[in-house]
């Protein structure tokens, strides 16, 4: 096994990827096992297939015993074994799990929850991200970990921390509202324009002295909303902060360190990834499946497109998943044969260029001992061993994949910054959170067969013919200007409802609705009318909605569809004007893909291969070469007609897909991957 990452590669690539090959392994955690078992593990990667081990993710105890007492042998140990071995490795800093003799010392960097208790110690992420005492023993720990490892021949890539925010992303202690004090300051400057942009003359809540600033805890009833959003912010960059140092650690050590932290990209809100992912050399993701949903290999897509659009469309690793169940589900559903390669082949062909677990070798002890690894307990002789070695196989044959793209011509507009303000209390319908609304959208387009990306209002959408704004309620006067040009350059835009309503300190537009808005759509509306729970309107196309209605007028716009009952009939329900749709209510599903369907054609974009339900189709490409993914979802064989001769198979599991003339036949569950 050779190095996957070529140490010469710049991190700062314009094109291909940083690493050489497709990488495949996992978290590995050897102090928990003794040496014998150390020497196996090596044996049985080579065996699988495995290029890249994390290690040290959560190690910091082993080798910081005690305060200032640093213990390297182990980790000497392990990294010249896995050097020795040729399996590259993820270095981490272990600073995700503060040692038990910190938390003894410092009980005030111990997290505070939003009712104000404290946290319990003795478990993982145990502390407060403005913590002094926190930061100083994580920087100790990583300048440490650094001067012993940076030139060490194993390290290819820096694994910082782990899932930022997973267990304590807001902490309301008082030392946190002290550093959020500083980060207003910065913000606004002064208590006057804090004030103002948080509205404070409403219920007198008016701050006389910076020292009345406090962390948004708990209160009698509604918190100022305008506070909580800032919070969220203000959250989001203490703990990047965090990042930025280790990061900054490594970099004066080494230069050309490719640095990264687990994202947990599409199902983690708390941290605006957007802001995140500019500081990562590589975006890295980890994604779990709901076992018990029924379309979360929808999910997982989704995750997998958002993690490309994070890396701006170059390669990203998935740095975790798992091999079959989780643990901490009410009921961890095991994932069946065949589960695993679909579910690595999506992230595969939604642009990764590593496919990782957590974790190499099932635990004996500890919370996760329940959780699948790529070395189950059962030991070599078990389904999940056999199906990891074959997918180790098909990954190897697969390497020609790295670095090639996605192309994509339809972005879904995606804002951390919106989803924090339109899931806060007090709004017209709780009905309406944000996840569930890309999501919805997300669903229609993956059903209508487009990949497609996501993208921050504010960035440079001129690659894309269709932009899609669902529930975008807080939007920026950038953001705003921005799609505006997007559609008079040419650009077709779709507005949903509950969209444009807001700034960016979540004070409403005036006028009437959708006030960031108005012009584009060239419709409006006088109030908000949203439905009851489970309740039905008709469209005059025969279409049905639920959850939300307005009482659109078509100022400069013409009517695609009218309420034909509810408390919005005989208004306006879709409006275009020009190449700018407005939605003002939640189509049911196969509506809403219809819908898109027309509106992607009117773009003049390529409709998708044909296939079966269920059966999802993605492409890569390089100047030279496509390669197309077929993952079937379904439990009957599907046969799909191939776009362009002559197709080779490369890759295809379980079972055999087969490649005739004129198209593939995928077996139930299976996957093939062409290339022409
Ligand atoms: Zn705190």
């Amino acid at each position: 096994v050779t190095l996957i990452i070529q140490p010469e590669t710049s991190p700062a690539f314009v094109s291909g990827s940083p690493l050489g090959k497709i990488a495949f392994g996992g978290d590995y955690n050897p102090e928990q096992w003794t040496d014998a078992v150390a020497e196996e593990d090596i044996a049985l990667m080579h065996e699988a297939g495995v290029n890249l081990v994390s290690v040290g993710i959560f190690s910091w105890t082993m080798l910081e015993p005690e305060p200032g007492r640093y213990d390297f042998r182990r980790m000497d140990e392990i990294l010249d074994r896995l050097h020795r071995g040729g399996i590259s490795v993820d270095l981490a800093t272990p600073t995700a799990a503060p040692p038990q003799w910190f938390l003894a010392a410092h009980p005030d960097s111990v997290p505070v929850r939003q009712d104000g208790t404290r946290a319990g110690t003795a478990s993982r992420q145990v502390f407060c991200p403005s913590s002094p005492e926190y930061r100083e023993a994580a920087a100790a720990i990583t300048r440490a970990i650094v001067d012993r490892y940076h030139d060490h021949p194993a390290v290819v890539m820096w694994h910082v921390h782990n899932e930022y925010g997973c267990h304590n992303g807001r902490c309301y202690c008082d030392g946190s509202a002290a550093a959020f004090r500083q980060w207003l300051k910065a913000r606004y400057g002064t208590l006057d324009a804090l004030n103002d942009a948080w509205g404070n003359a409403f219920w007198s809540q008016t701050l006389t002295a910076w020292d009345q600033v406090v962390a948004p805890r708990t209160a009698p009833t509604f918190l100022n909303p305008a506070h909580e959003l800032d919070y969220a912010r203000f959250s989001s960059d203490e703990l990047l902060a965090c990042y930025t140092a280790e990061r900054d650690i490594i970099k004066a050590a080494s230069p050309d360190a490719i640095v990264t932290t687990n994202l947990m990209a599409g199902q983690f809100g708390l941290l605006d990834y957007w802001k995140w992912a500019a500081e990562l050399d590589m975006v890295s993701t980890d994604h779990y499946l709901f076992g018990e949903a029924e379309r979360n290999h929808v999910d997982l897509a989704l995750a997998a497109d958002l993690t490309r659009s994070l890396a701006h469309g170059r390669p990203w690793l998935l740095m975790e998943h798992s091999t079959g169940a989780v643990n901490w589900q009410p009921r961890n559903i095991a994932k069946r044969s065949g589960e695993m390669a679909r579910n690595s082949l999506t992230h595969l062909a939604r642009g990764a260029d590593g496919i990782l677990f957590f974790q190499w070798r099932a635990s004996i002890a500890g919370a996760e001992k329940y959780h699948s690894a790529m070395l189950p307990h059962a030991g070599t002789d078990s389904r999940i061993w056999r199906e990891t070695r074959e997918l180790g196989e098909q990954l190897s044959g697969l390497a020609s994949v790295a670095g090639s793209r996605v192309h994509t011509e339809i972005a879904i507009l995606f804002d951390y910054h919106a989803w924090w303000a339109a899931d806060l209390g007090g709004r017209p319908s709780e009905d309406i959170r944000y996840a569930d609304q890309i999501r919805r959208t997300y669903d229609a387009l993956w059903d209508a067969g487009y990949t497609v990306d996501f993208a921050h209002p504010e960035s440079d959408l001129s690659r894309y013919r269709l932009v899609v704004a669902p529930a975008l309620y807080l939007v920026s006067d950038a953001g705003a200007a921005n799609i505006a040009s997007f559609h008079d350059r040419g650009g077709s835009v779709v507005v949903g409802y509950f969209s444009g309503i807001v700034d960016s300190v979540d004070r409403v537009r005036v006028g009437r609705y959708p006030g960031a808005f108005r012009e584009l759509l060239g419709a409006s509306s006088d109030e908000f009318l949203p439905l009851r729970r489970g309740q039905k309107v008709t469209l005059s196309t025969g279409a049905t909605a639920s959850l939300w209605s307005e009482p659109v007028r078509a100022d400069d716009a013409e009517i695609i569809a009218r309420y034909t009952d509810g408390p919005a009939a005989g208004a306006a329900a879709i409006t275009r004007r020009q190449r700018a749709w407005y939605v003002s209510t939640q189509l049911a599903p196969d509506d809403l893909r219809g819908f898109y369907v027309a509106v992607a054609d009117s773009a003049g974009i390529a409709r998708p291969v044909e296939r079966p339900e269920g059966v999802e189709v993605v492409e890569r490409r390089t100047d030279e070469t496509r390669y197309l993914f077929v993952i079937n979802h379904t439990d009957d064989e599907a046969a799909i007609d191939l776009p362009g001769q002559p197709w080779f198979l490369e890759v295809s599991s379980p079972g055999r897909a087969t490649v005739s003339g004129d198209g593939l036949r995928v077996p139930p569950g299976g996957v093939g991957v062409l290339r022409w």
